[in-house]
């Protein structure tokens, strides 16, 4: 691609200053210092970066969009952007194969990059500057708050990483929601004036969050998306996510005005038709570097404190979930990988239900969230957690295909933030590091969180006969397959009890039915 007359590429340039796809922060470390006069900034669109799993056309688009608008601003402010686009006709196709190739053409005296959120991409990165004999200058990330030095310290203080006391931490670090040394309002947590379902009647009307229609750079990126990944999952004619600063800025203000006041209150609510309910739709702008979070953590700390616009419990709460468990599960992620990825705690062995990458199948909450993944990119937390990350735990699916699945459908999925999500927290494959306990449940939670269960063949009361709602047959069984390694969890005590109650009829037919279950989900 051509670049501007003004900025000419310097021959064998001081820096070589390479942006990643999720590293579009113009304050990055990477500027510090830049000179146009003698540095030049390289990214690459790589097809490896669709296919390693195998993504959602949106979660592609999204990237590519963001990565050009990103292009086009740089060189606006006279800089040299070298850019590698997906169908350039001598495209390696790798990330590490296009840095080859600038390096060799270029002899850049150094590479400058932020530190890669994924640890595949840092390694690439790390083994073909030494294949090419060039340094490699790696410079913190300061979108996050707690830096990984700052995490390890904490880690390394303690018998046991829980998020509550992580949390606390960083309230009291950085200030917020403070008053004094004390918790505003008294308090850490306001989850008992949270998570209420919406009951019969329904969310009635919710604001619907601010879309935004893409420009012709993002038209372009949707129509190269669309010829160049035939055959990957998901549709890409509802795309209308944030692809700059300014339009993350913009769906920040929307979320704060219109769903902030009830972010809390419905937060684990699930309801047919209604994707995004109250939440921010905003993890995508943040995992990119679009939006900066603590412009994210003022914004809703200022709705409380300034306009009295939200109510504390809401603000507490959506505060909780980006200055805790979003730095905490990056820290988790870089202290334990790579074998982290390869955890298996539960010993689980099945594949991946092929339903997952169609939605073909009669259990409505399943055929409800994963169509609406596949149409959107997007699922609310509670959706991953309790329905699709819950249905593969019950049914004990390999932890490592759950991991694929999930980083390859989601708009805003990148490792650092997906893995210990999906394996920590949904999977409990990792032993107990990021959740104290597994996250089970029967139908009977989705019954009393949704309106799912209204509108299936199935009933969430039965375990077994040709009516038993699968997630409650497996729920069971799951208790029954792991009673031993279970019983020292004081928190799963009343799961447990419960389970002592079945005699050994009843709990040999719902053996049997979990076979055949699993059986029907993974032929
Ligand atoms: P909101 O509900 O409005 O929450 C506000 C923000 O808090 C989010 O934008 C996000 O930045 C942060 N946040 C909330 N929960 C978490 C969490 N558990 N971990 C880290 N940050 C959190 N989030 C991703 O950003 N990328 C992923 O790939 C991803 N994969 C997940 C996989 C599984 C199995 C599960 C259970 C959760 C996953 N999450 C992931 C966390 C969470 O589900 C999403 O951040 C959230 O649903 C995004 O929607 P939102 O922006 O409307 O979030
Ligand atoms: Fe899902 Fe079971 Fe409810 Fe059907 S009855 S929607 S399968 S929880």
């Amino acid at each position: 691609m051509a670049t501007p007359r003004a900025a000419r590429v310097p021959s064998a340039p001081r820096h070589l200053v390479l942006i990643l796809g999720d590293q579009l922060d113009p304050a990055s470390a990477a500027f510090d210092g830049f000179d146009p006069a003698v540095d030049v900034i390289w990214m690459a669109e790589a097809r490896e970066e669709s296919t390693h799993v195998w993504s959602h056309l949106a979660r592609s688009a999204l990237f590519l969009a963001a990565m050009r608008h990103f292009r086009d601003a740089q060189r606006a402010q006279g800089r040299v952007v070298l850019y590698r686009e997906l169908d350039a006709a001598d495209h390696t196709g790798t990330l590490a194969g296009e840095l080859a190739a600038a390096v060799r053409a270029l002899r850049p005296q150094r590479l400058v990059v932020v530190e890669p959120g994924e640890w595949r991409v840092a390694e690439a990165l790390r083994q073909t500057a030494r294949a090419c004999t060039v340094s490699l200058e790696v410079r913190p990330d300061r979108h996050f708050l707690c830096s990984r030095e700052t995490f390890a310290a904490h880690a390394a203080a303690r018998r046991q990483l829980r998020l509550e006391f992580f949390y606390r931490e960083m309230r009291r670090w950085h200030r917020v929601l403070m008053e004094g040394g004390a918790p505003a309002g008294g308090a850490w947590n306001f989850d008992a004036a949270n998570r209420e379902s919406f009951g019969r009647a329904g969310p009635g009307r919710v604001p619907p969050p601010r879309g935004f229609a893409p420009d012709a750079v993002t038209r372009e990126v949707l129509g190269l998306v669309q010829r160049q990944l035939t055959g990957h999952p998901g549709r890409l004619d509802r795309f209308d996510w944030p692809v700059t600063p300014a339009e993350a800025g913009a769906a920040l203000e929307d979320f704060i005005v219109h769903r902030l006041p009830l972010f809390g209150r419905y937060q684990d609510a699930l309801w047919t038709g209604e994707p995004w309910l109250y939440h921010s739709r905003l993890s995508a702008a943040l995992n990119l570097k679009l939006l900066d979070p603590r412009r994210v953590l003022a914004a809703a700390e200022a709705a409380w404190r300034r306009a009295g616009h939200a109510p504390l419990a809401a603000v507490e709460g959506f505060i909780r979930q980006i200055l805790g468990w979003r730095e905490y599960v990056r820290g988790v992620y870089h202290l334990f990988m790579p074998e982290y990825r390869e955890r298996n705690a539960l010993g689980a062995d099945r594949p991946l239900p092929r339903f997952y990458w169609t939605g073909e199948t009669d259990m409505n909450c399943l055929r409800e969230v994963i169509g609406q993944t596949l149409a959107l990119g997007y699922a609310h937390h509670i959706q991953r957690l309790m329905v699709t990350g819950l249905f593969a735990l019950l049914l004990g699916v390999r932890p490592q295909e759950v991991h694929a699945w999930y980083l390859a459908v989601y708009v805003d999925a990148v490792e650092w933030v997906e893995l210990p999500n999906t394996l920590g927290m949904s999977q409990y494959a990792d032993g107990g590091v990021m959740a104290s306990k597994p996250y089970i449940a029967s139908g009977r939670y989705l019954q009393r969180m949704s309106n799912y269960c209204a509108g299936c063949r199935y009933d969430p009361a039965l375990a077994v006969g040709p009516r038993a709602c699968p997630f409650t047959t497996l729920y069971w069984d799951f208790l029954q397959r792991h009673e031993c390694r279970l019983r020292p969890h004081p928190r799963l005590g009343m799961q447990l009890r419960n389970l002592a109650r079945l005699g050994a009829a009843e709990r040999a037919a719902i053996r049997l039915q979990a076979r055949a279950v699993a059986a029907a989900c993974t032929s």
